[in-house]
């Protein structure tokens, strides 16, 4: 891509909870980052509004005139439809079905809006000024409350034909008739496994089956599922081996399921993000998942293929949906102009 421009991009993140902001330069460099709650109860013309409303500010906190934003892009979860420019089904946006967010933004904010899937904007944020920069084929797995995935191939993203062309969360890897419930709906995929979620419910169940654990006390004091990875995370920092034996599980169903992404897609690079990484590359247990999964995974793939992956962190956290978003909308705006 060049740098020549001078002009600078907006993205924007929708979430369940929050929509974030940033303004950024030509490089991907921040700008300025303002947020707003999402209030999904209001409704989607309300956060349209302020959606519109924090790109003005923050542009303005970014020292910038309007005319010096070129386009803004737009980060949102699933199921939606990229070329109308449509929310669908948004899961964790009850309410919103069938909402044309994308008009609805560029018709609030004056500006052109480039819409995309949250999954691929984070995938593409780490192609762009990310641990991603320079690989030819990357993947990005994104593990949260679910297993989110994004694609960047040949430097541009994967949408698939129906706006979801990055859903190796739902890819199949237990095939047996009592495998766990997906929260979409059907049995035995990944996300099931080795989300956030998956890891929570599995660490209850080996705790109600009384495994010796330093967990025990900690999981049954818990005040929420969701608190329940951190604590594996810290068990596991301590050497507790049912704390290691789970995080070497869940390492393993994700290999699961990146061996048909593997083979379908033939990566250079797969990037592992989200709130799930049990520290990344700077703790013992998050470089013991990191090998792990790439272990698990390169046992089961041919090994011209195995001799060739990478599997790393993700280095941009919660940013990665905005600075993707962004970078989409530079790329679009490059291509028309
Ligand atoms: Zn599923």
């Amino acid at each position: 891509m060049s740098n020549a421009s001078n002009m600078n991009f907006v993205g924007v993140d929708l979430g369940g909870t929050n929509i974030k902001v940033g303004v950024l330069n030509d490089m991907g460099e921040k700008l300025a980052y303002l947020s707003t709650p999402t209030l999904v109860e209001k409704g989607p013309e309300d956060a349209t509004k302020r959606m519109a409303e924090t790109i003005h500010a923050a542009v303005k906190a970014a020292g910038l005139k309007p005319e010096e934003v070129a386009q803004v892009g737009l980060s949102s979860p699933g199921t939606m439809d990229l070329p109308s420019g449509m929310l669908i089904r948004p899961s964790n946006l009850p309410g919103w079905n069938f909402f044309p967010i994308r008009d609805k933004l560029a018709e609030y904010s004056g500006l052109p809006v480039t819409f995309a899937h949250d999954g691929p904007a984070a995938a593409f944020a780490e192609y762009w000024v990310g641990a991603g920069q320079g690989e030819q084929g990357l993947i990005v797995l994104t593990l949260g409350t679910g297993v989110g995935c994004g694609i960047v191939l040949d430097g541009h993203v994967w949408n698939g034909i129906h706006s979801h062309g990055g859903e190796a969360g739902h890819n199949l890897i237990d095939t047996s008739e009592n495998a766990r419930w997906c929260k979409c709906g059907q049995r035995g995929h990944l996300e099931a496994y080795a989300s956030a979620t998956g890891v929570a419910n599995r660490t209850i169940e080996y705790v109600e089956a009384e495994f010796k654990t330093s967990l025990t006390e900690r999981v049954r004091a818990r005040k929420r599922n969701d608190e329940i990875p951190k604590m594996v995370f810290k068990e596991a920092e301590n050497g507790d081996e049912l704390a290691v034996r789970i995080v070497k599980e869940t390492a393993r169903y994700l290999a699961y399921g990146m061996v048909s992404l593997i083979h379908t897609l033939d990566p250079s690079c797969i990037l592992l993000g989200g709130a799930m990484t049990f520290g990344g590359n700077a703790t013992e247990t998050g470089r013991m998942f990191r090998e792990t999964v790439k272990k698990e995974a390169c046992a089961r793939i041919f090994l011209h293929l195995a001799e060739r992956l990478r599997v790393d962190y993700a280095t941009l956290g919660n940013d990665a949906g905005y600075i993707g978003a962004a970078g989409l909308a530079r790329q679009e705006w490059e291509e028309k102009n």
